[in-house]
């Protein structure tokens, strides 16, 4: 089989290992880092060769071919040298997809794709289909093949996992939406992580399905300019289509070739726009693959939603509190601030991605009534937003940001957090934040 370089030990690189050791190659892991003590327990347990804390190159320079993961950049001299030898390198889903024959629905996109792929696979298991979840979301799809025979997948992948793949072919791919981020990653150019996105359909042919926002202006000029030749299901809230999903009349439309179905908006799982977007490109999935209309409505009626994705934690004195911590971006962000329906007391800040604040004007003129800032350096924020909100407080740990936020908040309010900037200044990660704000709440 050959002599298969797995470049990094995390979820991506064991389960690769895995993988590729049931299919008989002889596997080597390095990791430059520390691998996780329960990852070099599975690689002993299957008795796969491994280093941490340094690459050995004499090792690595030998391989057939490299998988390298999705957190390793281009640019590291070793990354440089493998290419220079002139050795194969796949992603882990590229990998993966060599090993297995089953339906594969493809969700990437800037923002939802969490979200998207939970739903799409909750509709799938609703359906009682023999179905699988991965990638970007819980195991790495190597390791989901390696273990598994489920006749479908969902897939969630990021615009890394996209680098490398060769051959991966979704039969569905689903792009969310695509607005600038991880940008440090792409040269600072937002051409070169749009067509990263775009590798998604790379592989798709006429039989394959592209779901995409119709509204989204980044999607609709690149298709525009480069053509892909997938069969295209646009999803829109603010078009009427002639084939894809929109709204007509408070209903949510899918209209494919002569199949109709329409769902009403009213009974949804989700709250937002954005997540009416979610559920349109779920849905428009399931319908593709023939579930029926019964299913797919009543499994998105009765999702339980995803956590500290506008996650409604508690009431208390008739204020609610909201844990949208995900928002890691501006635009994520805008769509948790669009879908508030009463005064609301926002928590914001963290590393700042090089945002543009200017695009959350309007709405904060409209919805905020006080802003939280929670981050290390707030003057952005301060300086943005301090001629549009009356009340301005600085915080430093979320205790006191929720302390204050509930001093501030009246019958009525909602309290949100939803930062639009990364957590590591404070936090460990978006999840130790949003459970940080949780605790915090629950100590009221
Ligand atoms: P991802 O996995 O792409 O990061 P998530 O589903 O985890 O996406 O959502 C990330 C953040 O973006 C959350 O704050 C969520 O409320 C918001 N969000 C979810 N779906 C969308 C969408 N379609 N457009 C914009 N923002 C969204």
């Amino acid at each position: 089989m050959g002599r298969l370089v797995i470049l990094g030990g995390g979820e991506s690189g064991v389960g690769t290992a895995i993988l590729a050791k049931k299919e008989g190659f002889d596997v080597f892991v390095t990791d430059k880092g520390n691998i996780k003590e329960k990852y070099k327990n599975v690689l002993n347990h299957f008795e796969i060769n491994w280093e941490d804390q340094q690459h050995t190159e004499s090792k690595i320079l030998n391989a057939d071919l490299v998988m390298k993961s999705p957190g390793i950049p281009e640019t590291i001299p070793l990354v440089v040298a493998i290419r220079k030898a002139g050795i194969s390198v796949v992603s882990e889903i590229e990998f993966a997809s060599r090993y297995s024959n089953a339906n594969i629905i493809g969700i990437t996109g800037s923002n939802g794709k969490t979200t998207t792929t939970m739903l799409a696979y909750h509709v799938l298991k609703e359906a009682g289909l023999h179905v699988g979840m991965a990638g970007n979301i819980g195991d790495s799809y190597a390791k989901m093949v390696a273990e598994n025979s489920f006749d479908h997948y969902v897939l969630e992948i990021s615009s890394f996992q996209l680098d490398d793949i060769v051959q991966f072919r979704p039969h569905i791919a689903i792009i969310t939406n695509i607005t600038p981020d991880h940008l440090d990653r792409y040269d600072y150019q937002f051409e070169k992580y749009i067509a990263s996105k775009f590798n998604i359909t790379k592989n798709q042919t006429e039989e394959d399905y592209l779901i995409y926002d119709a509204d989204d202006e980044v999607i609709v000029e690149r298709l525009r300019t480069n053509p892909v030749r997938s069969k295209l299901l646009p999803f829109s809230i603010e078009k009427k289509l002639s084939e894809g999903a929109f709204i007509e009349n408070g209903k949510i439309i899918i209209k494919i070739q002569n199949n109709t179905i329409e769902m009403s908006t009213e009974t949804l799982a989700l709250e937002g726009k954005h997540n009416l977007k979610n559920t349109m490109a779920a849905s428009t999935a399931a319908k593709l693959i023939s579930i029926r209309k019964d299913t797919i409505r009543r499994s998105i009626e009765n999702f339980q939603g995803v956590e500290h994705r506008l996650e409604k934690v508690l009431k208390i004195h008739h204020v609610q509190y909201i844990n949208d911590s995900k928002a890691t971006n501006v635009n994520a962000a805008y769509y948790a601030l669009d879908s508030m329906k009463s005064p609301t007391v926002w928590i914001v800040g963290g590393v700042d991605k090089g945002n543009d604040y200017k695009q959350l004007m309007s709405l904060v003129r409209e919805k905020v009534k006080a802003i939280i800032c929670l981050g290390t350096d707030n003057s952005k924020i301060k300086d943005v937003f301090g001629n549009v909100v009356d009340l301005i407080v600085e915080t430093y740990d979320m205790e006191q940001a929720v302390k204050v936020a509930y001093k501030i908040a009246e019958r009525g309010d909602t309290v949100l957090l939803s930062p639009a900037c990364a957590s590591f200044d404070l936090f460990e990660n978006y999840e130790d934040r949003g459970n940080q704000f949780k605790e915090a709440i629950k100590k009221l």
